[in-house]
This record gives C-alpha cells, structure tokens and sequence, in this order.
C-alpha cells in the first residue's frame, strides 16, 4: 500500500515536470556579456610580458590571445589598452576591516565603504581581514560579491587566543567569546568552535596568543577537517615560531615576532627585542619552507612601530624561499598623505627585502591568492576570475608605477578613476 502510494507520487510528479517543460517554450538563454581588454602588455603566470588581448565573459577570463585577429568574438565590447600593462589584482593578507568599536552606524558603514572604495581604486581586488566583527564583514563579503560597491573581495578569520590574551584585552569591557573571537582552553570542545567559526563565514582560523604547540595542531588538524586555512601569528606563546610552522599552519603572520622565538621568555614589544639567532632562525625558515608555510611579514607596520628586524627576516626568509604575502595590518584610512599601505608594503620588499620587482608581484598577486587557499585568482589564466589591474606604465621597470593605475576589474566589473 505504502510503496503504490510512493509509487503514484513519482507518476504525479514526472508527469508535472516533463508536462512543464513541454507546455512552455523554451526561454531564450541570455547573451553573456563580452569584453574584450585588446592590445595591451599581458603578465604571465610568472611575470614575464606578451602583447595579446584578453577575452572576459562575465566574472571571467575566457581566452587569451596573441593576435590581432579578435573575429572570434564579433559582439564584444572592446576596451584598447595599447600601451598599457594588464597584472592580476593585487591581494593584501592583512587587513582588519571591522574592528573600531561603538561607531554609529552610519559612520561604520562609511568608514568600511571608504577603506574599500581606496582599495578597489589601487587596484586591489582581494583582501584577508585577520578577525573583525564578523557580521559586519559577512555583510560586506555578500554585498562585494554581488558586486553592489567598489570594494575587494573579502576573505575573514576568526581568532582564537588563549585566557591570558582575553583576560587581558577584555579587562575593561564586558565583551564575551564570539564564534569568530573565542577563547580556547584545555576544555574546549575544538571541532564545535571551528565548526561555530565555520558557520560566522570565516575562511581561517586565525591562531592568535597563549596557545600551546598542542593546542596548535590540535585547531590546525580540525580546521583543515572543516576545510578552512589556519593563518598564525608567528608567536603564539607558549608555542614557539617553531612550534607553529611544525604544526603546518597555511600562514604565519608578522616576521618581527620570529626574533621572540630564539629567545626562551614571552613576546614583549615594550622590552628590548631579543637579538636574531642566524643559526637559529634559518632553520625556521627552512622548516617553514619545507611544510610551505607562507610569510606575512607585516614590515609596514612593524617600521611604523620602529620594529626594523622584521627586514632583516624576511630578507632571509626571501633567499631561502620561502614564500611570501604582501599584508599590511594598517588601517587605509590613517595616511596622511592618501598613500595606499599596500604600495608602501611592497616597496619595502624590493627596498630592504631583496625582491626583485618581478618577485614582489608574485608575492602580491599569486602568492596572496594561495595564503588565502583560493585558486581561483592570483594569475591571468584561462577559467581564473577577471580580477585585474590595468596600469598605464610598467611596474617591471619601476614598482612605483603601481600607482599609475588606469583601472581595476573585480570579477568582470571594471572600476576607473575620473
Ligand atoms: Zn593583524
């Protein structure tokens, strides 16, 4: 009885589909919109240059060409860049988006809608927000993928420290555990957390402070179950630099931190910094290296803060190979020249780092794209997204020329400047 009524059910239904679709005509499927950046200086997956033209449909690149023959896409629409150079969009790891409190909300909105509109504008189509109010970076997340303002795409951590570090920071405030701002003991439960993170939209769990290297691999094992990325501090105390790349970590956040680490007390940026232990810290760096464990040395902000070793370890870690992410950590609304963090982060490492300018566009571009766990960007490629930026001068010959931007495209949606 029960299996005919079953049964009779799959007969009512197959009779309503195909009886649907033979009922009403076929729609016509919509003209994919079709753009054609023509003529320009194209970068390879390595930085080396073609003269060609790049086909985009919709969010992506569909075809890349090095003739003039474009008769292959008779209806699209043809943008010239002869003369201009065409790079992926640029990718700052390090950013916090969300984190100064007690705005009004119109003001929050504006003071996230003005960081993101100064990004997309220099060219920068991904950003990593290492830990904010995660509902307020969800909702800019959404409303950037629909592209509905200039901003980047959005990438978010939540961040799990230890009693000491939230004892600490929340001594004068009521503020409680957050699933993307957590307090990680002996006692809790891992696998829920990282599923609780999972479900505020996070895309890594960010290792913070007072963890021990078996809490570490403990999160970093449960994470990558869940599949999301684990991008650490450096120092981590209890656990060392070493702890934290033996455990695998995606990313490690802040070189000049790595100095703590050859040294047997806690991190205190008030006290002296603890000589660099070259034996020492090459070892690390080859260890990182060997689990690929990419560095996000911060020098930006570690210079603001007259904390100038993290050159000298990021120096190292370049002539190591390691590989290395361009993030900031500085708000890109404090400078007083309208400067934009990310062309200054990047100056650094060809002024002080030894990157050739070639190596810091991988860095800035693919490298970014994969400490985030994204392969989807990162590269112009056939099926990669159309995130790019278009420069009027060549950034090979003077990486200042970063700045001579003549327009961004984030997901097939281009962004000029007047
Ligand atoms: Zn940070």
């Amino acid at each position: 009885m029960k299996k005919k009524r079953v049964l009779i059910l799959w007969f009512v239904l197959l009779t309503t589909i195909v009886g649907h679709s033979q009922s009403k005509p076929t729609q016509a499927k919509l003209k994919p919109k079709l753009t054609i950046l023509k003529n320009g200086f194209i970068f390879d997956d390595n930085f080396g240059l073609k003269t060609g033209s790049i086909i985009i449909e919709d969010n992506q690149i569909i075809d890349l060409l090095y003739t003039n023959d474009l008769s292959k896409y008779p209806e699209a629409t043809i943008i010239d860049i002869t003369r201009k150079f065409v790079m992926p969009g640029l990718i700052d790891t390090h950013v916090h988006l969300a984190t100064v409190p007690n705005l009004t909300r119109e003001k929050s909105n504006k003071y996230m809608e003005d960081q993101l509109s100064k990004m997309i504008y220099a060219g920068i189509t991904t950003v990593r927000d290492m830990t904010g109010n995660a509902i307020i970076l969800a909702d800019y997340k959404q409303v950037s993928a629909l592209n509905q303002l200039p901003a980047p795409s959005i990438f978010y951590a939540a961040q799990f420290a230890g009693p000491d570090y939230f004892n600490l920071v929340r001594k004068h405030t009521t503020e409680k555990d957050t699933p993307w701002q957590r307090t990680i003991t002996d006692t809790t439960n891992i696998k829920i957390v990282v599923a609780a993170a999972k479900g505020a939209g996070v895309s890594g769990i960010k290792i913070y402070n007072d963890l021990s290297a078996r809490m570490i691999k403990k999160i970093v094992k449960e994470a990558k179950k869940q599949g999301l990325q684990s991008w650490s501090h450096a120092a981590v105390f209890p656990a060392t630099p070493t702890d934290v790349a033996n455990a695998k970590v995606n990313s490690m956040s802040h070189a000049f931190d790595i100095a703590y680490g050859f040294s047997s007390g806690k991190m205190d940026h008030s006290k002296k910094i603890p000589a660099i232990d070259t034996i020492k810290m090459d070892k690390l760096l080859l260890l990182m290296k060997a689990n690929n464990v990419i560095l996000d040395p911060t020098n930006y902000l570690a210079n603001n803060n007259k904390l100038f070793d993290g050159m000298k370890i990021t120096k190292r870690a370049h002539e190591l190979g390691v590989k290395i992410s361009t993030g900031t950590d500085w708000p890109y609304l404090f400078e007083k020249d309208n400067s934009v963090p990310l062309f200054k982060e990047i100056k650094i490492l060809t002024d002080s780092c030894g990157f050739t300018n070639k190596d810091v566009l991988i860095s800035a571009t693919r490298i970014g794209a994969e400490s985030i766990g994204v392969q989807d960007r990162g590269s112009i490629a056939i099926g990669k997204r159309a995130d790019l930026y278009v420069i009027n001068s060549n950034p090979l010959q003077n990486i200042e020329n970063l700045k001579d931007g003549f327009m961004t495209i984030k997901s097939g949606i281009i962004y000029t400047k007047e």
